[in-house]
């Protein structure tokens, strides 16, 4: 079974006779194939219905095809849809080539006129292409403008992560008509020309020419013979289209050389647990390369907030590579790092003025961690170099910001020779969605009171603390740590690095308390999770005291400057990424997808072995009894269409803001099918 989409350059650039030959080709090689028109405009209107002119034609070569939308009105679909009063859209049209894809043999999808022809107002036929996923049979008009044609189609598809599976020239003007006043010996040579050039190039993008079908036998085409001199032209057309893909052979030499060289994380060289090849994504959905299609759970971490292949997010980054994908920073900027910059000051907490671009979240934290200790430094204090931390926190993997994570699961007993010695204080006790309770807050301040003489700063997750457990406490206690830390000289960190930007409903998750921390980290979904960037913003005064220092104390300048710093591949990204944040209801697609999750997941709570379920924001959070088996969840999981990647007792999702309501049907019902299997099981789900 395999299945590929038949694009023009343009219209009437001889799809429909291509395909027709080709279906003849495949029939005298033994391979089954049908051609299905996804839409089909210029219809006749019969005794039984709507005729479709590409179908009829399919059959007078002798194949066997349907139209699956019909349209009177020979013109561009959604044109012609919207004078039969109907509307294309490309999740409609999508189901339903997938549902016409053949069982055996080959299955041609044909397009219609060129690949940025409109289907709605909002998509277009590429649109489609990019929804099916089909490698595309690219049909070329060889006329004058033909390369420019053939070449910015090749660019458009390589633009929307779609493969050429090759080209077809055919000629679909008669000769002499090249151009009026060109003698046949000279168009000759134009066309002669095209085919050598367009050879040439698609060799260099790896796209093959497969034939060059001459204009006689394209258009005298009623006759059988004729048809059979084409289909003899695509010889080389059916061999590659009906080639036995290979693609599961190299998938399956790929993992076992991951799994012999390659480090994920958090596992074993040698006893890895199993990987799964993602070979592609779009919206809420991963593809793996044996063509499984899950409905993303995660967000790849917490960060792919607009999901996969976001049009404003690739073509900022395509963009951007195109002009200046990495300058260093030192003593040179860029309009990618002073726009989001701009962004940044208008969503941050008032008061965060002056910004740091960073790699990474882990990053991010020790950059805050030295700056709150050159803060200090810098103001004579150099005795407060040590961190107030919350157990459950995470905080990053890198030894500062690890040295902050929660003392045991973040495994500080590995590396307690080399990790600084942080103070801790017992998570908040205070539920998000309870009543707030003062006590929950004297664990905070006693200890602060003892040792603020030597603490630089206080680091939180604010309101949620994401991979130490999900635990969503109460805004109050950000409020009552921020009073505390001004009255005692404390630095206030706030790592919104899993929290910002709308993932709880928020913007940050300070804003629940309407707290300006005096330095905010912030990173994952900065991007879209389309890059790996961060920031960290400081208040004037925290900026303004360490610039001020004398040379005994700092010099007055920060001292970090990683090599990618405020790289313009990625601050092009995150500014695309808030400018379609902003642009978005994010605000009610995260209230929508969290009524969905507490109603999907509520029946979780009656199930033996689960403990709590939890909702904030787009997250939702099943715990268990006991740690889970994270291989064997994961299969049940995959086995049920989703992706979701638990974490010692949290079975949890994060799912991409644009994730629809079916999706999100899919992903509690996956969660709760588990617990209920995990129940019956000894705590382990089992398929079937
Ligand atoms: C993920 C995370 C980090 C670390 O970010 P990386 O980009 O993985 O280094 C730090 N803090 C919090 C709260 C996080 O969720």
């Amino acid at each position: 079974m395999r299945a590929f989409f038949v694009a023009g350059t343009d219209t009437d650039a001889g799809k429909t006779t291509v395909t027709a030959a080709l279906l003849r080709a495949f029939a005298k090689a033994g391979v089954p194939a049908l051609a299905v028109k996804p839409v089909q405009t210029g219809c006749m209107e019969t005794k039984d219905g709507l005729e479709a002119p590409d179908v009829a034609c399919w059959k007078r070569a002798g194949g066997e095809g349907r139209a699956l939308f019909t349209f009177r009105v020979p013109c561009s679909p959604h044109l012609a849809a919207q004078l039969d009063g109907a509307r294309l859209d490309v999740a409609t049209l999508a189901e339903a080539c997938r549902k016409a894809v053949a069982e055996e043999g080959v299955t041609l999808f044909e397009g219609a006129g060129g690949l940025y022809v409109p289907l709605n107002e909002k998509e277009n036929m590429l649109d489609l292409m990019r929804e099916l996923r089909f490698p595309v049979l690219l049909v070329v008009a060889n006329r004058l403008g033909c390369l420019n044609h053939a070449l910015l189609s090749l660019d458009a598809l390589e633009q929307a992560g779609l493969s050429a599976a090759g080209m077809v020239l055919c000629r679909p003007v008669p000769p002499s008509h090249v151009d009026a006043g060109t003698s046949p010996e000279a168009e000759e040579l134009i066309l002669g020309d095209n085919a050598r050039r367009l050879a040439e190039e698609g060799a260099r993008r790896g796209v093959p020419l497969l034939a060059d079908i001459p204009y006689e036998e394209n258009f005298s085409a009623s006759d059988g013979n004729c048809w059979d001199a084409m289909a003899a032209r695509l010889g080389n057309a059916v061999s590659v289209l009906a080639a036995p893909q290979k693609e599961d052979e190299r998938t399956k030499e790929r993992l076992a050389f991951d799994r012999e060289h390659l480090w994920h994380p958090y596992t074993s060289a040698l006893k890895p647990l199993p990987v799964r090849e993602a070979a592609g994504a779009l919206g809420a959905r991963l593809f793996l390369a044996d063509g499984t299609s899950l409905v993303d759970g995660m967000s790849s971490w917490w960060c792919r907030v607009h999901g996969y292949g976001n049009q404003r997010l690739v073509r900022a980054l395509q963009r951007q590579a195109a002009r200046l994908s990495h300058v260093m920073f030192g003593g040179l900027t860029h309009e990618p790092a002073v726009e989001l910059c701009r962004r940044l000051l208008t969503l941050l907490p008032s008061g965060l003025e002056h910004v740091f671009l960073a790699d990474s979240g882990s990053v991010a934290v020790e950059v805050s961690m030295k700056m709150a200790l050159q803060y200090w430094q810098s103001a004579g204090r150099g005795e407060k170099c040590r961190f107030v931390a919350l157990r459950g926190a995470y905080h990053g993997d890198t030894l500062g910001a690890m040295s902050l994570c929660d003392p045991v699961t973040g495994m500080h007993s590995l590396f307690s020779g080399v990790l600084a010695k942080q103070i801790f204080v017992e998570r908040p006790t205070c539920r998000f969605d309870e009543p707030y309770r003062k006590e929950s807050f004297v664990p905070m301040e006693e200890t602060l009171r003892a040792h603020a003489g030597e603490v630089a700063a206080v680091v939180v997750e604010p309101v949620v603390q994401g991979a130490g457990g999900m635990w969503f406490y109460h805004p109050e206690y950000l409020r009552n740590l921020r009073t505390l830390c001004d009255e005692l000289g404390v630095l206030l960190i706030a790592d919104e690095i899993a929290t910002g930007f709308g993932r709880t409903g928020k913007m940050f998750a300070c804003d629940f308390a309407g707290v300006t921390p005096d330095i905010m980290c912030v990173g994952k979904a900065l991007t879209g999770g389309m890059m790996t960037l961060s920031a960290v913003a400081a208040t004037r005064n925290v900026a303004s005291v360490i610039s001020g220092a004398d040379a005994a104390h700092g010099g007055g300048v920060f001292m970090h400057g990683p090599t990618f710093m405020g790289n313009p591949l990625a601050c092009a990204v995150a500014c695309a990424s808030l400018d379609e944040l902003c642009a978005s209801p994010w605000q009610e697609k995260v209230e929508h997808i969290r009524q969905k999750l507490e109603a999907g997941l509520a029946s979780c709570r009656a199930v033996p072995g689960v403990t709590d379920v939890r909702v904030l924001g787009a997250i939702g959070v099943v715990e268990m009894d006991k740690g889970v088996d994270v291989e064997a969840w994961q299969d049940f999981f995959v086995y049920r269409g989703v992706w979701i990647r638990p974490f010692g007792r949290t079975v949890y999702v994060m799912p991409p803001f644009v994730v629809s309501d079916e999706e999100l049907e899919t992903l509690s019902q996956a969660m709760l099918a588990a617990v209920r299997s995990a129940a019956k099981h000894g705590g382990t789900p089992q398929r079937g």
